[in-house]
Parts: structure tokens; sequence; C-alpha cells
């Protein structure tokens, strides 16, 4: 894995949560996106480097519905860019880690995306993902 891609970060509310980190981080966020499939609304901020991104529920059933519901607001993700999602897949497979999705899957912000469940990463959601225009 090449670096931290992103955190994402759970909100109730994405207009209050923009709110809040736009003071947090003296930045305004660059981008909403709402993910349909995954029942998400996303929003980013660029911080130095770094990005956040936000991640409100749209859908009662989604896994971030879920997640707020046992666990509240706070850290939901770590996100690490790869450069061949397939393979890295592959590898983690191999080394005993259990993956949340067969194939990878379009996720916001131009990237395929897969995850790693937690149970078998020490507690943390790990996603994985890859540039789009980056596909070989
Ligand atoms: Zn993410």
């Amino acid at each position: 894995m090449k670096k931290i891609e992103h955190i994402g970060i759970a909100v109730k509310d994405l207009e209050a949560g923009n709110d809040l980190y736009e003071k947090l981080l003296g930045v305004a966020h660059y981008k909403i996106e709402e993910v349909a499939s995954e029942g998400v609304r996303t929003s980013f901020f660029q911080s130095g480097p770094n990005k956040i991104e936000l991640l409100e529920a749209t859908t009662e059933d989604g896994p971030i519905a879920k997640f707020l519901e046992k666990k509240g607001e706070g850290i939901h993700h770590i996100a690490f860019a790869v450069d061949n999602i397939v393979e890295e897949m592959e590898r983690l497979k191999k080394e005993g880690f259990i993956l949340l999705n067969e194939k990878p899957k379009k996720g916001a912000d131009n990237k395929l995306v897969a995850f790693v469940h937690p149970k078998t990463a020490g507690g943390v959601l790990v996603e994985l993902c890859q540039e789009i225009n980056n596909l070989q």
C-alpha cells in the first residue's frame, strides 16, 4: 500500500459536519458526492497533503446508518491508496484477511474501492482505493 489516501468520518448530518470540519480545518469542503449504491452522501476536505471524507447515511439500513446506530459519530475507516486493487485484495486474502467485497466497486471521488473486515484488521475498517484512471 502506498499511503493513507483519506480518513473516513461518520456524521449524522452532513451540513453540520461540514460546518464543524470547516471550522476545525480552516478550509471549506471541495466536493459533495452521493454514492447511492452504498446509501451514503460524502463530502471531502483537503488539509495540507491529507484528505478527510465525511459520510452521512442516506438510507436507514446502509453501512453508515448501522455504524452510527452502534457507535455514534466518529472515525469510520482508514483508506489506503493502492496501485492495483485486485492484486492487493488477492495478497490480503492469502494473508488471511476477510474482505467485505468479492470485487472492487465504484466508490466516491473516482475510485475503485474494497473493504477489509475490521474483525480481521485489529478493529479498524480498512478501505483500499485505486484511482479509476490508473487502471491497468
Ligand atoms: Zn473512504
